[in-house]
């Protein structure tokens, strides 16, 4: 088993937040007692939840029905439509602090010399874990959290890249077609200075998630929402790659089965920077919010 004896914790991407942040992997060695959050002193026990896959440990009270918790329930139905992916019953726990003190004083405690963010999702050979302060962007951040769990489940040798590029599609609400303003606009900025790179055999080999910049965030998103929205043929080419990598965890990598299909690597990423040329013209004449 690939994750036998080590940790892996994903966190997630967001403008304005030191690129280290995003996504660390731990050895259990690093921990004295990678299991003890289950039931340990500090974790969040005041209301128990069961919505689907998930199991809501919350400090505070939440309703059963709270909106969020619905959106949780169906994001799990959208990735598995979406990526053409079985669901799992394999639990999926978000614990929840009601305030960033009770969460940082746990995460401090448990996860000594973490970094710092807002929520962050920790696999083990067992359990599928979420934890989270309840904060403004705590819609966002389950979403993203959660939709590594869902993952996870079914999907557990998913390469770095694609579990971010995936995680950030998903954590936009439901009507926002996986359309990432903030990455959208980090990208075009990138084009304008002439700094904007685009290669995917250069996140695939990315295994550590401290390596991750927010560049490669972007580009992650941007090589999913291309394969997802840009042709029926390449939304199935990242499915079957998707239902290969659930038999075989080393099969043919998405780069060169893109080069088979697409021609060269430098036609798909002529062919991506075309597609975020498009959605930025969507998104300049999309209505202003008031
Ligand atoms: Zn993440």
């Amino acid at each position: 088993m690939p994750l036998l004896g080590a940790l892996v914790v994903a966190g997630c991407a967001h403008l304005g937040s030191p690129p280290a942040w995003d996504t660390v992997v731990l050895e259990t060695t690093s921990l004295a007692d990678p299991l003890a959050w289950h039931g340990g002193e500090g974790l969040p026990d005041r209301t128990l939840v069961m919505a689907g896959q998930l199991v809501v440990h919350a400090d505070f009270p939440l309703a059963g029905q709270h909106r969020l918790i619905r959106d949780l329930e169906s994001l799990r139905a959208d990735v598995s439509q979406t990526l053409s992916l079985p669901v799992s019953d394999e639990p999926v726990h978000l614990y929840l602090f009601g305030t960033p003190t009770r969460y940082d004083e746990f995460a401090a405690r448990r996860f000594p010399g973490f970094p710092v963010r807002r929520a962050f999702f920790v696999e083990t050979d067992t359990t599928l874990s979420v934890f989270a302060a309840w904060q403004d962007r705590i819609a966002e951040d389950l979403r993203h959290e959660t939709t590594h769990g869902y993952l996870h489940a079914v999907v557990p040798t998913i390469p770095l890249w694609l579990d971010e590029g995936i995680a950030e599609y998903f954590e936009l609400p439901r009507g926002a077609q996986g359309v990432h303003r903030e990455h959208l606009t980090h990208l075009a900025g990138r084009r304008a200075e002439g700094t904007l790179a685009i290669d995917l055999a250069r996140l695939e080999p990315l295994a550590d998630p401290g390596e991750m910049s927010q560049d490669d965030y972007a580009e992650a998103w941007a090589w999913v929402h291309w394969l997802l929205h840009s042709t029926p043929a390449r939304r199935c080419l990242l499915q079957d790659y998707l239902t290969d990598l659930r038999r075989d965890g080393s099969t043919a990598p998405l780069a060169a089965r893109l080069t088979h299909v697409e021609g060269s690597p430098l036609a798909c990423a002529e062919n991506l920077r075309q597609h975020l040329a498009t959605l930025a013209a969507g998104a300049d004449n999309a209505p202003v919010e008031p």
